[in-house]
């Protein structure tokens, strides 16, 4: 079976044999997926022409039912999702939650958000400026839907959440959208886009699907189009840099890989409610997706006198766990996505061993339950722990895209605000610490090199919402290494899918054409 593209309002499935979708567990094929001969020229203008104007035509609220309906028939497919989701991502029920449920709940948000927004046709931004000594000569700054297409490119280990998270606010915005998933996991993606599709809900051109290579889109990108990336640096540094992009200025959002931190505080030791808290936090990590979470810890930071008794506590939890076939309900962590991701893993977790021990796991040739070894995709969970921070180099630049974290020591503050910060710009860093002090300086610290930083003391105790948690409401990105995009944060979102303008008139002028607008005010709420 070849799953078709969605372009130009029609399914067509691309030339040639296509690439294979391999359930991770038993190598077997699924489907295949290409976009050889589909004119990527014309399904953005497609987009553009006709999906785009369409949903302008709507205001912010009555998209935002659109969203709430987009929702209704995601949740009525959730089963379907998380079958796909086991054969295609070797994903168990809490791992095809993550990301399907999460999904869903984006969805649901962005509907919830964007009622609030009055009936209109763009946004105002803040208040009148005066320029002239009389005020009958004023400015107003607004923001309006971009014209273009929302192009993403998505990652593998998100399809169902990858795909909402972006597209519940271009949609709200009233910009169509163009979604390329990542290729080994393309089907829950295309799964998801045929029932929205079928459910006849979004105006022909608001929704296209490209499975398989992107080949020349971004070739055929312009200055009204937006691309939203998630995936590896560097991927992000290939689209970033592309000719047609830097030319025509296209609006690039970022969302790459991450080193995240997880620190324990100097009063976290152990029989402490925090050290058993970060334990258990860091164990969940590790495991969840088998570790296949851009969020995901990769260094937990300790004080030097606990790494023993935290590696220990560590290892205890994870040798209980057991690895293998997700079909057997014992098992607690599944596969990673295919055998290149595997391959990746190992040879990232090779060079992390070279700088640190090995406290648990990470045997090459490890047997999984109910799989076969050489067919599968397997990593074992491996947990590590470096002694000199300082001076190590992978375990602050090795992204091991699966089960691995490394424990990492620190004596002083110093050292443990440079540690963490050779992560060079993170999605994530959490702190679990009692002390406000030791929170407060750590965090301003690393503040800047951060998108989130989770602070977690015994009055929070587990009503976090976790560490590799994204929620809508709040910002997701981070600097540097990280990308340097920012996505979600509620409304705040909805800058990236519009432009802003400033009109320098007449009052009356100004009063006129805001009248075609909403109550922006809630964009800094
Ligand atoms: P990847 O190899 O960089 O691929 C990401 C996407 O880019 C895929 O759709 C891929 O298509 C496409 N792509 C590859 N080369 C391209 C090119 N030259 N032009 C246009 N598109 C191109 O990443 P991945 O292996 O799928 O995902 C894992 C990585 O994503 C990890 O490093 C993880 O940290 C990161 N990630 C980050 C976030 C975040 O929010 N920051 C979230 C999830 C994952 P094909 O699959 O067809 O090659």
């Amino acid at each position: 079976m070849k799953l078709p593209n969605y372009v130009s309002g029609q399914w067509s499935e691309g030339a040639g044999a296509g690439e294979a979708l391999i359930d991770p567990v038993t190598g077997e094929e699924l489907a295949s997926i290409s976009s050889q001969g589909v004119n990527l020229d014309a399904a953005l203008a497609f987009a553009r022409t006709f999906g785009g104007p369409a949903l302008r035509q709507l205001s912010y609220a009555q998209r935002a039912e659109i969203l709430a309906k987009i929702s209704d028939v995601l949740a009525a497919n959730r089963d379907e999702y998380f079958r796909l989701s086991l054969l295609n991502l070797g994903a168990n029920q809490a791992d095809a939650s993550f990301d399907v449920d999460g999904a869903i709940y984006t969805m649901k948000y962005y509907a919830k958000v964007g009622r609030a927004l009055a009936e209109g046709k763009m946004l105002k931004e803040g208040a009148l400026v005066p320029l002239s000594k009389n005020n009958a000569f004023v400015g107003q700054h607004f923001l309006m839907p971009a014209k273009g297409a929302a192009v993403f490119i998505n990652a593998f280990n998100f399809p169902a959440w990858g795909l909402c998270e972006k597209a519940a606010p271009a949609l709200l915005s009233g910009v169509p959208v163009v979604v390329k998933p990542a290729s080994p996991t393309a089907w829950v993606t295309h799964r998801m886009v045929e029932d929205i599709v079928k459910a006849g809900i979004l105006p022909q051109g608001a929704i296209s699907i490209v499975c398989g290579s992107a080949r020349d889109l971004l070739g055929h990108v312009r200055e009204e189009d937006i691309v939203s990336f998630t995936g590896s640096a560097d991927t992000a540094a290939r689209i970033r840099s592309h000719a047609n992009v830097l030319r025509r200025s296209v609006r690039v959002n970022i969302e790459a890989d991450s080193i995240n931190s997880a620190i324990l505080g100097p009063d976290g030791a152990p029989g402490t409610d925090l050290f058993d808290l970060l334990v258990k936090e860091v164990v969940r990590e590790m495991t969840l997706k088998a570790g296949q979470k851009c969020t995901t810890i990769r260094r937990v930071l300790v004080p030097r006198q606990q790494l023993k008794a935290f590696g220990d506590a560590v290892t205890i939890r994870l040798s209980s766990m057991k690895v293998g076939n997700p079909r057997n309900p014992e098992v607690k962590v599944g596969p990673v996505v295919n055998k290149a991701q595997q391959s990746s893993c190992l040879e990232g977790l090779a060079k992390l061993k070279e700088e640190s021990e090995v406290l648990f796991g990470g045997d090459a040739s490890f047997q999984p339950i109910d799989a076969d070894a050489q067919k599968s995709a397997f990593v074992q969970p491996a947990l590590l722990s470096c002694k000199n921070g300082l001076d190590a180099k992978y375990v602050h630049d090795v992204e091991v895209f699966g089960p691995v974290a490394t424990l990492v020591a620190y004596d002083r503050l110093q050292d443990l605000i440079a540690i963490t910060r050779r992560g060079l710009g993170s999605l994530v860093a959490s702190v679990f610490s009692n002390d406000t002090n030791f929170t407060r300086d750590t965090v301003l610290g690393i503040g800047d090199l951060h998108g989130r930083v989770l602070v977690v003391d015994s009055t929070v105790g587990n009503q976090h919402t976790g560490h590799g948690n994204v929620v809508p409401s709040c910002l997701h990105g981070g600097p540097g290494r990280a990308g340097g995009g920012e996505e979600l944060a509620g409304l705040r979102a909805l800058f990236l899918y519009h432009r802003r303008f400033v009109v320098q008139g007449p009052a009356s002028c100004i009063a006129a054409f805001s009248e075609s607008c909403g109550d922006t005010t809630l964009l800094y709420s």
